[in-house]
């Protein structure tokens, strides 16, 4: 991982090289690749021992021209103003890039979660939650979880919101647990895309995802639920890892055990099943069919993609792969599935939730699973279109080239204001 790589310079860059293929003036374009507005605020929370500590937190309302701001909320000690501004243009593309009616957003606090208690999270949590109030709304922005959290803090999100304006508005934010007004099927929706894109990408390119090798680098929500998931279709995970380091085993790990295993312990690490120990480094350049990157942003960067052996990467990750990375891996023929669809799940998901929390009525799961398949297999044959009928470099740069244009589409169908 590099961190000399700023996330933001690298959206730019990318919706530089979509821009390339198409007709948009240039003050329109400069408009595409800044925020709109970015809230930035220090949280003042006090600790179990009483005394209080200051944690910064953001909010980048990046673009709302195709609907509400909607984007995550991470918990990182990373996180900072650039990170935060490029998470929310990707949600504006993601978006986009599977048709749903979304700007793009993002947001998050400064802090290692796993360093406090769960009563000192909640106070953080709803201070940042006291602080977005007026910024958010079911018609104005809508977060979700992102790394580090999930349906408990959503749900206090929501819960403080509702306190505060006095009503009930469960469609303020999406990633609830079910009985707070959450969907079925929106903890594995990102990893559910990630397995659509892989198998959709194998088949478009004549390859077998039947017994494919492959190697998952980061194993949460997303990296876990595709593994399962890839797993299923007769895939052979053959190595995972975490922050603690990577495990293997040739004749394949079974995904479900290897996540059991991390949910007692902690990490993948020791997984009985596994006959290797390695480091990340050694999983990302892995002579696998599938490589699935599912940690954080400039995982690969142009110096580590000279070694990737993968002949398909899906990114499960937001950005994990920077512009450089990009370059050599088009030069190494390795073909790249972009993020803003591989991983746009969990946004899909989020969108069904929002539509059901709004008509007071909930889906069964197959019924969010089947409509999560239809948007993701139409928006994969989107990008294969573009990808054919563009001189494109690579499949990151046609799904930006279809995301793009709906969003000028929009802006342009709106005009300017004042
Ligand atoms: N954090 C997820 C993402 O990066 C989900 C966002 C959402 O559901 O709004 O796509």
């Amino acid at each position: 991982m590099t961190d000399e790589v700023n996330p933001f310079e690298s959206l730019q860059e990318q919706i530089d090289d979509a821009a390339a293929f198409l007709d948009a003036e240039s003050g329109v374009l400069e408009r595409l690749k800044h925020p709109e507005r970015v809230l930035e605020t220090n949280l003042t929370v006090e600790m179990d021992d009483g005394s209080i500590e200051v944690f910064k937190a953001y909010r980048s309302q990046f673009n709302g021209d195709r609907g509400p701001y909607k984007g995550g909320i991470r918990y990182h000690p990373a996180v900072d103003r650039a990170e935060v501004k490029a998470l929310s243009g990707w949600m504006v593309y993601k978006c986009a890039a599977v048709g749903i009616p979304y700007g793009g957003g993002k947001g998050g606090i400064r802090i290692n979660p796993r360093e406090y208690s769960a009563a000192e999270l909640e106070r953080v949590t709803r201070s940042f939650a006291k602080e977005l109030r007026p910024i958010i709304g079911a018609d104005r922005d809508i977060p979700a979880p992102d790394v580090n959290t999930g349906q408990r803090e959503m749900n206090w999100i929501k819960d403080t919101y509702e306190t505060l304006e006095n009503t009930t508005e469960p469609g303020v934010i999406t990633g609830k647990a079910i009985e707070s007004g959450g969907s079925a099927g929106r903890v594995e929706a990102t990893g559910r895309s990630v397995m659509l894109v892989a198998r959709e990408a194998f088949d478009h390119l004549g390859k077998d995802i039947e017994d494919a090798t492959v190697a998952v680098q980061g194993y949460g929500n997303a990296g876990s639920v595709a593994a399962k998931l890839t797993e299923d279709l007769g895939a052979n995970i053959v190595a995972v890892s975490d922050s603690s380091g990577a495990i293997y085993n040739p004749d394949g790990l079974d995904a479900r055990e290897a996540k059991d295993f991390k949910i007692d312990t902690g990490t993948v690490s020791g997984f009985e099943g596994a006959t290797e120990e390695l480091t990340n480094e050694d999983l990302l350049t892995m002579d696998v069919d599938l490589l699935i990157p599912a940690a954080l942003e400039n995982a690969i960067d142009g110096d580590l993609a000279a070694d990737v052996s993968a002949d398909v990467i899906v990114e499960a990750a937001n950005g994990p792969l920077t512009p450089d990375a990009d370059d050599v891996l088009v030069e190494r023929d390795v073909a790249v599935f972009p993020d803003i669809l591989a991983n746009a799940g969990g946004v899909t998901v989020s969108y069904f939730e929002w539509v059901q929390n709004r008509q007071r009525f909930s889906w069964t799961e197959q019924r969010v699973n089947d409509e999560l398949e239809r948007v993701i297999t139409e928006a994969f044959d989107e990008l294969v279109k573009a990808f054919e009928n563009n001189d494109v470099p690579n499949y990151r740069t046609a799904m930006y080239v279809v995301a793009i244009r709906r969003v000028l589409q929009s802006a342009e169908e709106a005009g300017i204001w004042p």
